[in-house]
């Protein structure tokens, strides 16, 4: 967890700042909706997270293993995470919003990244329409 703490961009800062930079404007962490997403695109009715692979438990991603000490603890604490984000997704959908979720493992290197996001973009734009 010491390699989540200690980065030094957050993953959403640079997902907005690509965004901001493909002339996407959103709202960030709006608290009036379920799971305040990191992103809101009104313009595409789509809601995005940014999610930590371990916080979150990313399936099957080796980031998200759990740690060989307290692992009930942990195991009990990803369980409740994951069952609240997919209630926040399914509670998003219903009011017809579009969501996406981005694991941090899918951006952190430069090239995953480009990849990510030339898809995202097309994710945006395609159920924009
Ligand atoms: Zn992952």
């Amino acid at each position: 967890m010491s390699k989540i703490r200690g980065q030094k961009t957050k993953p959403e800062l640079v997902v907005r700042k690509f965004l901001f930079s493909k002339g996407f404007r959103y709202r960030i962490n709006d608290e009036r909706y379920p799971g305040k997403p990191d992103i809101i695109l009104h313009k595409y009715h789509t809601a995005i997270f940014v999610h930590g692979c371990f916080w979150h438990g990313h399936e099957s991603c080796k980031a998200a293993a759990l740690p060989k000490t307290n692992t009930d603890f942990w195991k009990e604490k990803i369980e409740n995470n994951i069952l609240r984000d997919r209630k926040d997704v399914e509670l998003l959908k219903n009011k017809g919003w579009n969501v996406i979720i981005i694991w941090n493992c899918e951006i952190n290197t430069q090239k995953k990244r480009e990849e990510r996001f030339a898809r995202l973009v097309e994710e945006i734009t395609q159920i924009g329409t």
